[in-house]
């Protein structure tokens, strides 16, 4: 069994870390930031497959780890839990692809107004500020390291093979310019006493969806392509909190208890391959774009493979 780096300590690189230390690798994780500074901590962390490619490989990786947070959220220690909850669509030919994965999903039958269609089911929604610190201390207890250092270039590591998971960094260590980032914006207010989480992505005033996440509930959102101010723009959610009390009144007096923003890396396709480059193995795993907890065990197992080959 070999030693690896992997670079980066978001979702993608715990979850490729975790896999292989059970494998049986020696791992160390080389990490510019903590967990609760990526933008796998804005996630809302609901199992969806938002804004990445292609159709086939997402569906793949979605089933897996649909599989695998099934058997996480059994351990409340995880933060992850299986909430219904409702898609709606304001077209008449939504992309349903991504139902294919999911195995009790039902039409809605009650719609707001201007909402053609939706579709009710039951889905793992993981808790980030649980689940990430839950990753990071389940890769401690299987020998996993960890080491705070920013990595320049993929030769300065010791280890001779290496995966790159670091986000929408990756492209800078890979000589790949494909990365894009699309800007999210969240707020979080306490939570009323809701359950049920609801997307409504193409709601004519914006995108709007809100994930029922224990004590409060993450409201969002916003996807602009090229925009990378990570500060919270007081207008924008604004918007955001005036359409998501639209679809849910019971949100209107919920008080806002923090707000944040995160860069989605997003590619053409989500990458996930091995090349050599100066004698060392090199595993990518980025570019999930919203999708990167739904994706993340599925990814994770076919980096375990590769790096196996
Ligand atoms: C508002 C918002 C809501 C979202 N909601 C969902 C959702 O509900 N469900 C879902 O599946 N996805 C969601 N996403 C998408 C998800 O957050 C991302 O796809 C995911 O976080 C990507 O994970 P990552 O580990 O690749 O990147 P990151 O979380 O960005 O982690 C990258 C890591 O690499 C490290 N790093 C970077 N460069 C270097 C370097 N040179 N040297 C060392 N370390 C480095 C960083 O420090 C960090 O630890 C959402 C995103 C946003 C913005």
């Amino acid at each position: 069994m070999g030693d690896i780096a992997v670079v980066g300590g978001g979702v993608i690189g715990l979850t490729c870390a975790l896999r292989l230390a059970a494998e049986g690798h020696r791992v160390e994780v080389v990490t510019a930031s903590p967990p609760e500074d990526t933008v796998s901590a804005v996630a809302g962390g609901l199992w969806f497959p938002y804004r990445a490619a292609p159709a086939d490989a997402v569906l793949r990786w979605g089933q897996v780890s649909l599989r695998h947070f099934a058997e996480l959220a059994r351990d409340p220690a995880t933060g992850v839990t299986w909430r219904s909850g409702v898609v709606l669509h304001r077209t008449p030919d939504p992309d349903l692809s991504w139902t294919a994965a999911v195995p009790d999903h039902r039409p809605a039958d009650h719609l707001p107004d201007g909402v053609h269609s939706g579709v009710v089911c039951t889905l793992p929604v993981a808790s980030m500020p649980t689940y990430l610190p839950w990753l990071a201390e389940r890769c401690a207890a299987a020998g996993v390291s960890f080491r705070r250092q920013e990595i320049h270039r993929l030769d300065s590591l010791r280890q001779d093979t290496v995966v790159v998971a670091a986000g929408l960094r990756s492209g800078s260590l890979l000589d790949d310019d494909t990365l894009v980032p699309v800007r999210g914006q969240v707020v979080r207010v306490a939570n009323p006493g809701l359950t049920r989480w609801l997307v409504d992505d193409d709601n004519p005033a914006g995108m709007a969806y809100l994930i029922p996440r224990g004590d409060h509930v993450v409201c969002g959102g916003t996807a602009d392509e090229g925009a990378t101010d990570l500060t919270p723009s007081p207008e924008v959610e604004r918007g955001i909190l005036d359409r998501v009390r639209a679809l849910v009144p019971e949100l209107r007096d919920a008080p806002v208890v923090s707000r944040a923003v995160g860069l989605r890396p997003v590619r053409p396709v989500v990458r996930v391959d091995r090349v050599e480059r100066g004698g060392k193995a090199v595993v990518s795993c980025y570019g999930h774009g919203g999708s990167g907890v739904t994706l993340s065990w599925g990814c994770a197992a076919d980096v375990v493979r590769l790096v196996g080959l």
